[in-house]
């Protein structure tokens, strides 16, 4: 199954932690792609993806994280603990 990678931004106001302008990303999910593709309406932990922003990253294959390189800390533990069995079912 083909999954997109999109990440959850933060947009509440800074906390005084001089963060400037700049939008943090909250968490990142995965989303199981339709039929014809696309991203699916809601993340495999249920949340609508309608605000949240695609990454153009896809994992190459099952030995491969889901996640870009820097963006691990900030996975999503329902999105992955719903991928494990997924790619625990592929034989490579
Ligand atoms: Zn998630």
């Amino acid at each position: 199954m083909a999954i997109t990678v999109i990440r959850e931004l933060d947009e509440s106001p800074s906390d005084g932690l001089g963060q400037g302008e700049m939008l943090s990303v909250k968490a990142v999910h995965a989303v199981p792609d339709d039929t014809d593709g696309h991203p699916g309406e809601e993340t495999l932990c249920g949340k609508p993806t309608a605000d949240m922003e695609r990454l153009r990253y896809q994992p190459a294959s099952a030995d491969t994280s889901w996640l870009p390189p820097g963006m691990i800390p900030l996975k999503c533990r329902w999105c992955t603990d719903a991928l494990q069995p997924l790619y625990a079912s592929d034989p490579h």
